[in-house]
């Protein structure tokens, strides 16, 4: 349900178009290839469980989280799916995963040994293996610790190896395979030094996935095309299918006055009137992840884009008005209003940073609602 809030700004999630893109993904996927829905970081800022719970209905048949926390977060609020962490765990935790059940990561030696001595005997923990093909994060490079941990594993009935993956480093670089092309053929060489073949292979994110079929084994992580959102600018004319934004931020107006020629607005009073200007307030500032850099952005308002005026405050923020709004007028900072759109990629690109970032900087004080 939504959550009762009392502040004029929050950020909406379409659930609908989420769904879209999990079923486009679904189609795009041979039956036989599994789709894990990743739901890291609060689903990328979108809500971890509704999010969860929608992927799960059009399709997904696993999540993925970044974290255990996350993992338990999911099951305390219901979530019965397998779960996938990500990164990596603590071998002093292996007994709290295996009682919710949740997947984890291994990808060093000494992890298993010591998970080895402290997990219960009756207690059964269900892994993949990380290889590191040439993202240098995490994952096993060598062929003897590959198969000393195999070996291990398929004499300790305890722990169940039900899968091996990577992750690439360039996939989302439409004009240049050459480093993906060497992780995918190094990734085949290290799957060809198991004995037994772990039910899943998987190696692509979003951008991988939507390269073709190339990379799909048998399944897929679908992060960022999941939200309607793409890998890259440059992957944008390749998409296979079109991908629907989910995520909006909106806010109302709070306060407006009129101030004449020379009145100044805000810290530093930066911002000087040049004639008599209409401003309005809007309740979100930095602390809401609206951070200061974003002075000057354009927001929304009756369809008309105005700029954001003077720097903004913790809590709050200042933009000039076309015409004297009534307190209470809706003002959208990222999304569609009449014909106009601010999209994640027009905040990624004035931050000079990745879509990836804006969601998940704006913070759990702003409600998310839900469509
Ligand atoms: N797989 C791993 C290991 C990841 O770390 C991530 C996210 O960064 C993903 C999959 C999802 O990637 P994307 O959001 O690009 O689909």
């Amino acid at each position: 349900g939504q959550g009762l809030f009392y502040r004029d700004t929050w950020v909406e999630v379409d659930l609908d178009c989420i769904a879209e893109n999990v079923q486009q993904m679904r189609k795009y996927l041979s039956n036989d290839v599994e789709l894990m829905a990743v739901v890291k970081a609060n689903a990328y800022g979108h809500g971890d469980v509704q999010v969860a719970e929608t992927a799960l209905k059009e399709g997904a048949s696993y999540l993925a989280v970044a974290f255990m926390d996350e993992a338990i977060a999911l099951r305390q609020k219901g979530i019965v799916a397998p779960i996938l962490v990500l990164g990596a765990s603590r071998p002093e935790d292996v007994n709290i995963a295996a009682q919710h059940q949740i997947t984890l990561t291994i990808f060093q030696l000494d992890w298993l040994e010591k998970a080895r001595k402290l997990l219960n005997q009756n207690a059964n923990v269900t892994i993949h293996i990380k290889l590191d093909t040439g993202m240098g994060r995490i994952g096993i490079k060598e062929k003897k610790e590959l198969q000393a941990l195999e070996s291990i594993m398929l004499e300790d009935s305890r722990f169940k190896i039900e899968g091996m993956y990577t992750h690439f480093a360039t996939a989302d670089e439409p004009n240049n395979n050459l480093f993906y092309n060497q992780q995918l053929e190094r990734f085949r060489t290290m799957i060809s030094w198991l004995d037994a073949m772990p039910r899943m292979i998987h190696a692509s994110n979003s951008a991988g996935a939507m390269k073709g079929a190339n990379a799909h084994f048998n399944a897929i992580r679908f992060g960022i095309g999941m939200y309607g959102l793409t890998p890259s600018l440059e992957m944008e004319p390749h998409l296979p299918f079109p991908l629907k934004e989910a995520f909006s931020l909106h806010s109302r107006l709070i306060h407006v006055k009129q101030i004449s020629k020379g009145e100044t607005i805000s810290y530093g009073a930066t911002y000087e009137a040049k004639e008599d200007e209409w401003i309005g307030t809007l309740p979100i500032g930095y602390a809401d992840g609206w951070i200061r850099k974003l002075q000057g952005q354009e927001v929304i308002i009756n369809g008309i884009r105005v700029p954001i005026v003077g720097r903004i405050c913790m809590d709050q923020c200042m933009i000039k008005l076309p015409f004297k709004v009534d307190v209470g007028t809706v003002v959208t900072l990222i999304g569609s209003q009449g014909d106009e759109k601010v999209s994640v990629n027009e905040i990624a690109q004035r931050l000079d940073t990745i879509n990836y970032e804006i969601p998940c900087i704006i913070s759990d004080r702003v409600p998310r609602i839900y469509k």
